[in-house]
């Protein structure tokens, strides 16, 4: 058994949960995270059943529930003809004990995740130190890392990117990061505005062919909470016009009442991507989070499967510290990856289409199949393990 410790590269919500899950089973672990402390953006803030376990499992579950907003009901609405169709996690309640979206910024979980880990004998979590390369061997890893002391070497006996989309990491595997970018940026901005006033639940999505969005409420300094609003944009159009007071009131007016002002407390643009990482193993080196693979956020399921991905690797490499064939690690690859192609992508990619049909009889027929689907308990059932992804988990399973 090698002495040395698993180095994590990237300590965002992805490489903090994957530091817990392998020092909870007493392996050493050296948490590089470029930036001075806890990234506080607004990304993501959905997590769904089998995440909300994971996390429990990890001793988090109560902090997360603490802090965040149940949401148990969601809808798909027609922006000229209102709710088409509204889910019930409710229905799920036999095979989760959190039959709910739990509504949080990710950021909150990193919080509560680093202040279990200080704590912990086996963990070093150095922030303000950015990994910029690796070389390795057979018997380990030698991680390069930069930090305001300069440059250093840490020898480690297996490498975890975790460092997001532009992962160091990934690029030093020399894998490809196949898939493609989306023309439109994404706009998102959040209001105080309660939608519930509108018969919104706390999750929404809006079909449109022009004007789709997708809407969530998040915590904000206690009850009733916020709401982020998410709108695709005009690919010619500026980051300035976009970012606009005129261009965000008139998204939101839009689809409530147009003659009025809403308070808007914060506002971003991003471009949005659907990659997987060809390979998320190089002999001593592992990928996961958004450095294995990214996807647009209609469906909430990046963060998600990040986590799911940190959780899948820490058991295994436990298990290959205790002696097992490293070959377990492919079998890592194979779960994580194709149910990340079979289900994320296909399923995120399969939402933005839906929300942003021009053909008025192709959206028809799929806001009335949803309508059916919704009204029919076993077919929303079937629905709702996709979208809640109970069935990715129970899919990687079965892979061998
Ligand atoms: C606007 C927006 C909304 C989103 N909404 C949702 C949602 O609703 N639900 C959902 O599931 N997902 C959502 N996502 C996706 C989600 O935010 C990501 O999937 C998630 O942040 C991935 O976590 P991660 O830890 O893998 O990567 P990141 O959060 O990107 O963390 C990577 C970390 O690595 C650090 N780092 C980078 N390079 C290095 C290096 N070389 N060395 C050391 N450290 C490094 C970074 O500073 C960062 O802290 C959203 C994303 C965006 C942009």
């Amino acid at each position: 058994m090698s002495k040395k410790p698993v180095v994590i590269a990237g300590g965002g919500p992805v490489g903090l949960v994957t530091a817990l899950a392998l020092a909870r089973q007493g392996i050493e672990v050296v948490l590089l995270e470029a930036e001075s402390q806890i990234p506080q953006d607004l990304r993501a803030g959905t997590f769904h059943p089998p995440t909300v376990e994971m996390l429990d499992r990890l001793g988090l579950g109560n902090a997360m529930l603490e802090q965040g907003i149940k949401v148990p009901e969601w809808q798909i609405r027609d922006r000229r003809t209102g709710v088409v169709a509204q889910f019930d996690l409710g229905l799920l309640a036999d095979v989760t004990p959190h039959p709910f979206r739990l509504h949080c910024e990710q950021h909150k979980l990193s919080r509560i995740a680093a202040d279990v880990l200080v704590s912990m004998p086996n963990v070093k979590l150095l922030f303000g130190h950015r990994c910029t390369g690796f070389v390795q061997d057979a018997e380990g890893v030698t991680v390069k890392v930069q930090s305001e002391n300069g440059e250093d070497e840490i020898r480690a006996s297996w490498l975890v990117g975790t460092d997001g989309a532009h992962s160091v990491v990934r690029k030093g595997m020399n894998v490809e990061f196949d898939g493609f970018t989306w023309p439109e940026r994404f706009l998102v901005f959040a209001t105080p505005y309660d939608l519930r006033e509108q018969g919104f639940t706390g999750n929404a999505y809006v079909a449109d062919p022009d004007e789709w969005c997708a809407i969530f409420i998040q915590p904000h300094k206690g009850p009733p909470g916020i709401w982020r609003i998410a709108f695709p944009t005009k690919p010619e159009m500026s980051e300035e016009e976009i970012l606009s007071d005129a261009f965000v009131q008139s998204r939101i007016q839009g689809f409530l009442a147009p003659d009025r002002e809403y308070e808007i407390a914060y506002r971003s643009v991003y471009r949005v991507h659907q990659r997987v990482a060809s390979d998320f193993r190089d002999g001593r080196v592992l990928i996961a989070g958004d450095a294995a693979h990214i996807n647009n956020p209609l469906g909430g399921m990046g963060l998600n499967s990040g986590i799911h991905d940190g959780v899948n690797l820490a058991e295994k490499l436990t298990v290959v510290f205790e002696g097992a064939s490293q070959d377990l690690l492919d079998r890592y690859v194979r779960q994580r990856r194709l149910t990340n192609i079979e289900y994320v992508q296909a399923i995120t990619i399969r939402n933005k289409r839906l929300l942003e049909e021009r053909d008025p009889a192709v959206r028809k027929e799929h806001l009335d199949e949803l309508r059916q689907t919704a009204a029919d308990p076993a077919r929303a059932r079937a629905y709702l393990l996709n979208s809640s992804m109970i069935a990715s988990i129970a899919r990687a399973r079965e892979i061998q």
